[in-house]
């Protein structure tokens, strides 16, 4: 095998301000755009930031369509519905107001009005076919009003395939949005436990991109297309992520539990950062794991979402299995797990490299029982009796999986998961 030489860094443009968000119409106008689909969901469709979004791409003279049926933990069927919403408006624009789901959906809908094809087509393998992005997209610009996914920066749209009951996704650069709006305005009015959970989700994945396979240990692409959009960890992506791991560290407290404006703004710019690392360096275990912990959710509704449909936030089924993998992946690379520790404010000053794993985990745990994070996977439902499935919905998630640090079977999953059904005693 040959091993990788090269990485890239790719991102969108981001535009950062209290306020901003009332800028999205003179961007548009500047991309050319003259008839723009919004998408955002039915709890935002009546919310600030949607109506000045709205009025702001209106004064430039841009027509506007609002598309508001964007599902939370969006699905196929969800994403297929934007589709044809897409498809049947002639759109030459989008904006996407929300958190990931939101996003995640306008780049869906970008890419297969774009370029109509079977939906599996650019699903990726082993579930789809994962075949390129033939092209550019129309322009996209993305105003989170959550903290968490990122999704801004990346070029990823993840899903649950129904039929499967598995969560998986697009990722191309081409998916990435022309541009970010961050708009600290924009999550004043976010609920306690969906802060909390979008939180957890920035750390896990600046902590995840930190700790990824370094990209010199993947082997070579065959040519330069075929390279991944997540590479494993790298000079640069370490730079966003470590600072991303330190501002979750010092503001998720205040943020969520005073909803400190400048704690928020924080918040906003980690999502961003720890988007720009993971876009790049790409996630692994507890995000792999995290797809079928959400994906076969039974009865539970955490606090804070709508009542209509069980689920499992994302950034909850990732971090329930964070303290448990970094127990297992510290002994690839001890130094670095200990440095993630240092960067949430352990002091490691005379620590054994051996505690490597134990530091960053516990720290982790602390947090997420400062912020009323269930009690790991047996508090959201699962049982040991789940593990088996619960593998084998991680195994076709190569994509994300194949980063960890230290290689695994299918009995250190099922391990991984024994020992996440209880986070703490
Ligand atoms: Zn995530």
């Amino acid at each position: 095998m040959t091993f990788e030489t090269a990485f890239t860094i790719d991102t969108s443009s981001i535009k950062y301000g209290p306020g901003v968000t009332r800028e999205v119409g003179y961007e548009m106008k500047r991309f050319g755009a003259k008839r723009v689909a919004v998408f955002t969901d039915q709890r935002l469709s009546r919310s600030e930031p949607v109506s000045i979004t709205l009025q702001a791409l209106g004064a430039e003279g841009i027509e506007t369509a609002i598309f508001d049926r964007v599902r939370v933990e969006p699905t196929d069927v969800s994403f297929k519905e934007a589709i044809r919403f897409a498809g049947d408006g002639k759109f030459d624009g989008f904006v996407a107001v929300g958190g990931g789901s939101s996003i995640d959906t306008a780049k869906a809908a970008n890419l297969y009005s774009t370029y109509p094809t079977d939906f599996l087509a650019y699903v990726n393998p082993p579930i789809g076919e994962g075949l390129p992005v033939p092209g550019a997209l129309r322009p996209l610009i993305a105003i989170p009003t959550t903290a968490g996914t990122g999704s801004e920066t990346t070029g990823v749209a993840v899903f649950d395939l129904l039929e499967m009951h598995c969560k998986t996704g697009i990722a191309h650069r081409a998916l990435r949005p022309w541009m970010g709006i961050i708009d600290p305005h924009n999550t004043r009015t976010l609920p306690k436990m969906v802060a909390a959970c979008t939180g957890f989700d920035i750390l896990s994945h600046a902590l995840e991109s930190l700790t990824a396979l370094p990209y010199h240990q993947r082997s070579a692409p065959a040519n330069p297309t075929l390279r991944p959009a997540y590479q494993g960890s790298n000079p640069i992506s370490d730079v966003w992520a470590s600072r991303a791991v330190q501002m979750v560290a010092e503001n998720i407290v205040r943020a969520v539990e005073e909803s400190n404006e400048e704690a928020r703004a924080q918040m906003l710019l980690a999502a961003c950062f720890a988007g720009i690392g993971f876009g790049n360096a790409g996630v692994h275990l507890p995000h792999g794991m995290s797809y079928p912990v959400s994906g076969m959710v039974r009865s539970y509704i955490p606090e804070d979402y709508p009542l209509d449909h069980a689920i499992i936030p994302h950034g909850m089924s990732v971090i329930l299995n964070a303290p448990a993998v970094f127990r297992f992946t510290a002994p690839s690379n001890p130094k670095r797990h200990l440095y993630a520790a240092e960067l949430m404010g352990v002091d490691v000053s005379d620590a054994d490299p051996l505690e490597a794993g134990n530091l960053l985990s516990s720290a982790i745990a602390t947090l997420m029982r400062q912020l009323g994070i269930p009690n790991g996977l047996s508090a959201v439902g699962y049982t040991e009796q789940d593990v088996p499935k619960l593998v084998a919905g991680t195994l076709p998630q190569h994509r994300v999986t194949k980063l960890s640090p230290r290689p695994f079977n299918e009995t250190d999953l099922k391990q991984l998961f024994l020992e996440s059904l209880i986070c703490w005693h």
